[in-house]
Parts: structure tokens; C-alpha cells; sequence
């Protein structure tokens, strides 16, 4: 920085073109989708940024595609809306549901499927309703399973999110409680001796960690990383298959060796949904099978992750292959 201040995230063009993340040319336009999508580039994530459109800064700088609906593309692409019982939760297979206490995320990724509702000051379950959500998981005895998502749960202060784990965790027919989150990797700072404590239960927590290029393990993101797996905190890795970030051999090699060298073993690779504005992040289900055929039996079975695909109707997730071809 160059009055020596510490590095700020970036939450605007002019934010990003002061960091030279973009050029004075691209402004008016990331300006116009800062109206409708919500940036955020945090310090950690700002240092990866090697050059335009690399892997790092095509999962966060803006592009002006982004106001561009491709014919294909829906609004809520996995069709969650049917599927809340209560304000914040979302229940679509039998013994496990989701629970958003809020919308907020460390960083805005440009091919979020969430990305019309997510957003700094969007989306924190006020008092009352946090009550009721819990309340409907107190209600709910098939569900054996809360997973917190949002928004990113880690954003959370610890003090919070201990609250509302412990609560969760004191509801008998709830057997395992699941984070997904991106903060290690995007503001790894957060992981303080007090989020890990806020995670110490009796009941297994697992925590699902969103990375999708061996670059986001920087030496900071390990380090969250190592906080929560020396905690006992089993980590799982979902990643996003997705256009010039890691839609090739090396790349998704890296990323899955990258995980297990934290300990973090790949469970979902996704098929993106379609959002609006999000074309030029698309990978065809061939060449994400093409792929994944590739690696197998060449890189160790650890690293392997189910390829699934969320089914636009409200169907679920999908396992789309490779099959035994
Ligand atoms: C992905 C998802 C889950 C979790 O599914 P797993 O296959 O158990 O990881 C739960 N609920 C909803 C609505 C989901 O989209
Ligand atoms: S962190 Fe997750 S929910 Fe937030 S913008 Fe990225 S993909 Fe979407």
C-alpha cells in the first residue's frame, strides 16, 4: 500500500483499479456490475493475483460478461425457493437440510450460482428467525444432518457461530453437523484459536472447503487449514469445474494434491450451475468427464472426487461420470 497503511479488501472498481487489478478502460463497466453483483477481494486473495485473468483473478475481478444472461441461464439454478420450510433453511433430501444464517462471503466468486442474493449486508437471519430455523430442525426428526452455508458461516463472529452450533449440537436427532466454507482459503486470518474453539463439539462437525486452484493454498490458507485439521476437524474439499481456472489435467492434479497435502480429501467436483452471467466460466460435461478419466489410476484415489451436477429442476445432485467407458 502505498501510504503504508494495511492492505484493505476491495469492494468497488476503484478499489480494484487503485490495487492495479484492472485497467482504467475496464472501470465504467465493473462499475455497472457492482450495481447488481457484490465485489470482494481480500488482501490474501488480492497477493495471488499474478496477472489479468489468471486462475485466481478470474474467480473475483468483475468482468463486464457478467450483465450478459446467456439463453440458457436461470435465476435460481438450483431451486432451492420450493424447498425452504422456514426462512434460511433448505431441505431437499430427506436426512439432511441446509441452515443460512447469513449471505455474506470473504469474497464474491464471479460463477457463484448464489450471486443474486449474496452480498455484504444481505441476509443475516435476524433473531427471531434464527429461533424459528432452529426450532424447525428441533421439529424435524429425519434430518440427522445441519449444514451451514449461506453466505459463508465462517464469517460469522466466533462468538456467534459457537451459539448457533451449540444449539444445533444439543438437538438429539442431529448426528453430524457440516460447514461449507471459503474463509480459510480467501481470508485465511479468520481461522483464529477462537472460530477453531467455537467448532470444538462433542458431535462430529465436518467442514466442506470451496478452493479450486492449487494457488489458493498459499502458505497463509495451509496454515488456517492445519489450525482446523490439528483440531480434529475432518475437511473436505469442493471445487467448481470451471473455464481457464482448472478445466485441465495439471490444473485439477494440482488442485486435488494440493488439498491432500493439507489433509483436505476432494469430495465434489461440480458441474457449474447456470447463473446469469456466468458463460464464460463453462466447461462441457465431456471434457469435465475427459478429465477426470484422465487422472484416474495415474494420481492416487485419494484425490478423486464424485463429478456432480446440480439438476435445474430442483432434482439434487447428480453424479455425471466418468462411468465405466
Ligand atoms: C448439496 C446439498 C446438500 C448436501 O449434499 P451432500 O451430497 O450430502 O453433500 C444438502 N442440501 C442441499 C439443498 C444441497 O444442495
Ligand atoms: S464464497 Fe460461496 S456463496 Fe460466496 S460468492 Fe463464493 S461461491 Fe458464492
Amino acid at each position: 500500500m502505498p501510504d503504508g497503511s494495511l492492505p484493505r479488501t476491495l469492494r468497488d472498481a476503484d478499489a480494484l483499479l487503485a490495487a492495479g487489478l484492472i485497467g482504467a478502460e475496464q472501470a465504467p463497466a465493473i462499475a455497472a456490475v457492482a450495481e447488481r453483483y457484490a465485489i470482494s477481494v481480500t488482501p490474501a486473495v488480492a497477493a495471488l493475483i499474478g496477472a489479468p485473468d489468471d486462475p485466481i483473478a478470474r474467480q473475483y475481478i468483475p468482468d463486464a460478461a457478467e450483465l450478459v444472461t446467456a439463453p440458457d441461464e436461470i435465476e435460481d439454478p438450483t431451486a432451492d425457493a420450493p424447498f425452504t420450510p422456514v426462512k434460511g433453511v433448505v431441505h431437499r433430501y430427506p436426512d439432511r437440510a441446509l441452515l443460512k444464517p447469513l449471505l455474506a462471503c470473504p469474497v464474491y466468486c464471479r460463477f457463484c450460482f448464489r450471486r443474486e442474493v449474496v452480498g455484504p449486508d444481505g441476509g443475516l437471519l435476524t433473531e427471531a428467525e434464527l429461533d424459528a430455523a432452529i426450532a424447525w430442525f428441533a421439529r424435524t426428526p429425519q434430518v440427522r444432518e445441519a449444514i451451514l452455508t449461506g453466505g459463508d458461516p465462517l464469517m460469522l463472529s466466533p462468538r456467534r457461530l459457537g451459539e448457533i452450533l451449540a444449539r444445533l449440537a444439543a438437538i438429539p436427532h442431529l448426528e453430524v453437523l457440516r460447514i461449507h466454507t471459503r474463509v480459510p482459503v480467501a481470508d485465511p486470518g479468520r481461522v483464529t484459536a477462537a472460530l477453531v474453539a467455537a467448532m470444538d463439539l462433542e458431535k462430529p462437525i465436518f467442514l466442506c472447503l470451496h478452493a479450486n486452484h492449487a494457488r489458493e493454498f498459499s502458505p497463509a490458507a495451509r496454515a488456517a487449514v492445519g489450525r482446523l485439521t490439528r483440531a480434529g476437524i475432518p475437511v473436505l474439499g469442493q471445487s467448481v469445474l470451471l473455464a481457464g481456472v482448472n478445466d485441465s489435467e495439471e490444473a485439477l492434479e494440482g488442485l486435488f494434491r494440493a488439498m491432500l497435502s493439507v489433509r483436505v480429501k476432494p469430495y465434489y467436483l461440480h458441474q457449474l450451475d447456470l447463473a446469469p452471467g456466468t458463460a464464460r466460466f463453462r466447461v462441457a460435461p465431456e471434457h469435465g468427464r475427459a478429465l477426470l478419466r484422465a487422472l484416474r489410476g495415474r494420481v492416487t484415489g485419494l484425490a478423486w472426487p464424485t463429478y456432480v451436477q446440480e439438476l435445474p429442476d430442483g432434482g439434487g445432485k447428480m453424479p455425471i461420470g466418468p462411468g465405466i467407458a
